[in-house]
């Protein structure tokens, strides 16, 4: 068993545990006995992926968990098996950080799936704050990249780092570049449809400094979040005052981003309930503008039928910084997005009708949110669902074929998780 944050992956009964990534780990004969058998890589331990029944699981948490900030260039390197909470605790003794997303919890999955962060309008996503990375494609073969410096033949294997890695690589070992830490506004509390309504209107608005974030589980709560990098800031003053007009949001000052910790138990979520098991899939889509209204009904019809108190639906803000494409091509290929919504459901553990209701759910909402979101994030990876193929077409669009190639060459035994 793994001990992990995730309670599929924690429940699941290994084949075996590996902690190192050597060249045995690539000998054929390891990985071609089963059909559809490939190794399960963990980092945070998050997913539902990094662990399953009768899989050999490589835990990168052991032996791979440093982190070192180089003082004179302000780029710290991480191991693939630290996640995000230990990252930003030792950038903050430096009065550094990072964009992490909405929990400490993930590991390294989070920067090489894209990460968005509710900094992520002012500083782009995880990927693209990706100095340099070492680690061995599904082959065996040893990689060591840097921005900056890739040869041509390097290029697509860069790029489909940024947002693809898991399908043909196991990373070792990230650089990253870290920002100033700044203090911080948040306005958060519980609101109503027509608020909610109302907010998100006045977000599409925001300048790239706030970032809304909304949760609707029992009841709908929101986060927005104000990096105050200028205290003059005429804009964000702006913006924030036109928020003084909902009284139940409470204002709350943060000496930095790394201090916030999002979720407040009173959302009652299930993610860690230890008798339960989930799933999560993560969607992309642009401005609602005028479509705010019917998104509103839509999101009250599916929250109308929800068959547990489990499910709920959150979304992200993206936009601003990570709509530029500065930072180099990546297979975040959506980058017109600027809401990245995800639907959560789960079960209690060995009910598998339940288990069919929560993921029917889930599937009919995601068909129902699909006119206002029409894309994937790919956050979490569900090759053992039915709608793995769907997803990673919607996650990697006109790239798909390169990936496809990029797995062919270098994962030509599959052991890597299947595309
Ligand atoms: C509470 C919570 C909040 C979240 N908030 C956000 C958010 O704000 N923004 C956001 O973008 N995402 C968010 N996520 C999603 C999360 O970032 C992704 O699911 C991510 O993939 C989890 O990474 P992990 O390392 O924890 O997971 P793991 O389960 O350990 O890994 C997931 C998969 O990623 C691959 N992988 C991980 N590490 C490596 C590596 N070093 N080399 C190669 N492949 C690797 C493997 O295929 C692995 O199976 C959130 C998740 C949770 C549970």
């Amino acid at each position: 068993m793994l001990e992990v944050p995730n309670i599929n992956s924690k429940d699941a009964k290994l084949k075996k545990l590996i902690y190192d990534v050597d060249d045995s780990l690539f000998y054929k004969d390891n990985y071609s006995n089963e059909e559809f058998e490939h190794l399960c890589v963990c980092s945070g331990g998050t997913t539902s992926s990094c662990a399953k029944n009768g899989f050999t699981t490589l835990d990168l948490r052991k032996n791979y968990n440093k982190i070192h900030l180089d003082r004179k260039t302000n780029l710290v390197t991480i191991g693939g098996g630290v996640i995000m909470g230990d990252l930003v605790n030792h950038l903050q003794k430096h009065n550094r950080s990072f964009p992490i997303g909405l929990s400490k919890l993930p590991g390294a999955g989070y920067i090489l799936t894209g990460g968005v962060s509710p900094l992520s309008k002012a500083y782009g996503l995880a990927i693209d704050n990706i100095e340099s990375i070492k680690g061995f494609l599904g082959n065996g073969t040893f990689i060591s990249l840097k921005k900056n410096q890739i040869n041509p033949e390097e290029q697509l294997i860069w790029e489909a780092i940024k947002g693809a890695a898991p399908f043909f690589s196991i990373i070792t070992e990230i650089e990253l570049k870290t920002i100033q830490s700044n203090p911080i506004k948040v306005i958060e509390g519980f609101v109503n449809l027509n608020e909610l309504s109302e907010i998100i209107k006045l977000s599409e608005e925001f300048p790239e400094n706030i970032s809304l974030q909304w949760i609707y589980a029992q009841k709908i709560y929101i986060y927005i979040f104000a990096e105050l990098n200028n205290l003059e800031d005429k804009r964000t003053e702006e913006s924030l005052m036109l928020l003084d007009k909902f009284p139940a949001l409470e204002k709350q000052f943060h000496e930095n981003f790394n201090k916030i910790n999002f979720f407040p138990k009173e959302l009652n979520l299930y993610e860690l309930n230890a008798n339960n098991h989930s799933e999560v899939i993560s969607l992309l889509g642009e401005d609602l503008k005028n479509d705010i209204p019917i998104f509103i009904k839509c999101l009250d019809e599916i929250m109308d039928n929800k068959p547990n108190n489990s499910c709920y639906i959150a979304s992200q803000q993206l936009g601003g910084k990570t709509k530029k494409l500065n930072h180099g091509a990546s297979f975040f290929v959506h980058r017109k997005s600027t809401w990245k919504p995800w639907i959560y459901a789960s079960w209690k553990k060995n009910d598998l009708q339940e288990k069919e209701v929560a993921l029917e759910w889930i599937y009919k909402s995601w068909s129902k949110l699909k006119r206002f979101y029409p894309n994937i994030h790919l956050a979490q990876l569900h090759n053992h669902l039915n709608s793995h193929e769907e997803e990673i077409t919607l996650a990697f669009g006109n790239r798909m074929n390169e990936l496809k190639t990029l797995k062919n060459i270098f994962d030509p035994q599959g052991i890597l998780p299947p595309l």
